[in-house]
Formats: structure tokens, sequence, C-alpha cells
């Protein structure tokens, strides 16, 4: 175990327990109550007389501050045993009620929960909106707040609000890390005879009812961008989408309810595993109704046989495959 590698600032606070008895098990997100800088944080915690610290601290401007090395217990949480076990950090925040805090310091925390976690074997945050969960360590939780110790709003409701999605961004970044060792899955639904059909994936089986026309189809991906459209039967190519949400009219899903033709899918590979493993394609193909399937398309390749999308104008698809492959 070490220090954060993102820390920016320096300035260890006397305030302090001295090395941990508990090991690192547990985070605690603070609010400032003030849009300070880590240097402003530091000298507030350097005094003895405040009797406070924080291992880190988040300033308005996304810069991070260490103030109690990781390795040791911080004067934080209004709670000895919580900050044996958590690592405790200070967000700059408004004065006032819901405490809000800066893009820049939202974005800084994200990051440093990331390398806390990471570093410390924390494999994934569990966030409960119960006290008694938090507190208690109970079903995984390991996000506690000031609240729960002391009559506080800290970390103030704007914070508070967003633990949930705060958990939800890391444990994504953290899940990121091991499905960069394998190829991402394609995950894939469509809507048939005004139904949306179960979602597949990848070729263990294929989207559609034969002999009846798809009117809408959508796709995601397990790592990575993929973006989508579709051409309806007699009219034209709808917009690209991006989401998967069969809610989602304008984003969620491609298609209007009417006979789609023809599909057209570009998928993106993250940086990391363009870098790792090379750069992935969506592979695909449909069949239109009661016919054979087409060949395989590569994104929007048109080398070879592939004409950058799959399906012919004017005969509806009642069949459709997608993975990923280079
Ligand atoms: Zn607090």
């Amino acid at each position: 175990m070490s220090n954060s590698s993102l820390v920016n600032y320096t300035r260890i606070s006397p305030n302090q327990y001295g090395k941990r008895n508990h090991k690192i098990d547990t985070v605690t997100i603070h609010c400032i109550v003030g849009q300070c800088s880590v240097e402003t944080l530091g000298s507030v915690f350097a005094s003895s007389s405040r009797e406070a610290s924080s291992n880190y601290g988040i300033g308005y401007d996304g810069r991070i501050g260490m103030y109690v090395a990781e390795d040791c217990a911080s004067w934080c949480s209004s709670s000895y045993s919580n900050d044996q076990r958590a690592v405790t950090i200070e967000v700059a925040s408004d004065t006032f009620e819901p405490y809000k805090v800066k893009d820049a310091a939202y974005k800084a925390l994200i990051k440093l929960l990331v390398d806390i976690c990471k570093r410390n074997g924390i494999k994934k945050l569990v966030w409960s909106t119960s006290k008694n969960n938090r507190v208690n360590h109970l079903n995984g939780c390991n996000m506690t707040v000031h609240r729960d110790y002391a009559n506080k709003s800290c970390p103030g409701d704007y914070l508070y609000n967003l633990h949930g999605q705060i958990a939800k961004e890391v444990n994504a970044q953290l899940g990121s890390l091991t499905a960069t060792e394998s190829k991402p899955s394609v995950i894939y639904r469509v809507k048939s005879g005004g139904t949306w059909l179960p979602a597949v994936k990848n070729l263990e089986d294929y989207a559609g009812l034969k002999g009846k026309a798809i009117t809408d189809v959508a796709i995601k991906v397990t790592n990575g961008k993929i973006k989508y459209r579709v051409h309806v039967k007699g009219g034209d190519w709808l917009p690209f989408v991006t989401g998967y949400n069969t809610a989602d009219y304008i984003n969620g899903y491609a298609g209007n309810g009417k006979p789609i033709d023809m599909i057209q899918v570009i998928y993106t590979t993250p940086a990391d595993l363009k870098k790792s493993k090379g750069a992935y394609r969506a592979k695909y193909r449909a069949s239109a109704k009661k016919k054979e399937y087409g060949s395989y398309q590569y994104d929007n390749d048109k080398t070879g046989n592939m004409k950058g999308y799959v399906g012919t104008k004017g005969k509806a698809l009642d069949r459709f495959q997608i993975t990923l492959s280079k």
C-alpha cells in the first residue's frame, strides 16, 4: 500500500491517530463547506487547534491534496472506528445547501476513488441509503458519511444524493480494467410483431422472428462505443443512435415502428483496449424475410463485397446477428 500518485500537494497534519489499526475497506466523502484550494485546506488542517484532518482533500479546481498518509488514520468523521478503516476525502463545496461541488472536483473525486480502490484491493464501492447498512457495513456496504456519526449535514445533500452514482462510475472504471482483458460483448434486441424480443449476446443466437419484419433495433457493448442506424423500408436512413433503452425513442434504439430493410453499425474500440488487444469492428449480418443471411459486414467498410451496411433496399429484415471481430 502506498499513497495516491494523483496527489498534487502534500502538507501532513498533526491532527491524526497515526498508523491505522484496521485495514482500509471503506471510503468516507466529506464536503469542505468552502470552494477552497488544497493549499487553503492544508493550512486549516495544519493548525492543531482545529483538531481536524482528512487523508485527502480535493480543491475546487480538481487538484488533490494529502494531509494524512493513507496508512494513517485521520480525525475526520467523528468516529474513531470509521476513521481507522476509511480513507477520508474532503471535497471543496459551496458554503450553503446543498453544498454543491464543482465538476472538476467531482471528476477528481471519481479518479481518486478508483485509485484508492485499486491499490487497496477494494473490488467495488457499495452504497446504501440505509444508515444501519452503512455503519454496520451490511451487504458489503463500504461507503459511510459524516452525518452517520455526528449531527451534521456533511457531506451535504448534493454529494450525499450522488453517492449511488459515484459508486456506479467508480465501479464501471474498476470493471473496465478486467473488461480490457478480453473481447467486449455485444448485447442486442429487436422489436418484431409489436414486441421487444429478449436480448441476445454476440452470435449465441439471433435477434428476430423468422418471417416477421424487424421494426426497431437496440444495441450495446460491454466496453467501448457503438453507434448504429437503420433504413426504413420505403423511407430513409434514420439518424444514428448510441444508446440502449427501449423507453428512449430519441437515442435508445433505432427505428420508428416501420419495417427495417437496412442496418449499419460502427464500433469504436477504447484506447486502452486498442493498445493491448488491437482494434475491433462490429461484425454483423441480417436476413431478409424468408431468405438466407447475407454475408457479414464489418462496420461501414466498403471493401470487397461489402456495401457499408447490411440488407437490401425494399426488403424487410427478419433476423439480425452481431458480434465484435478484428
Ligand atoms: Zn465531514
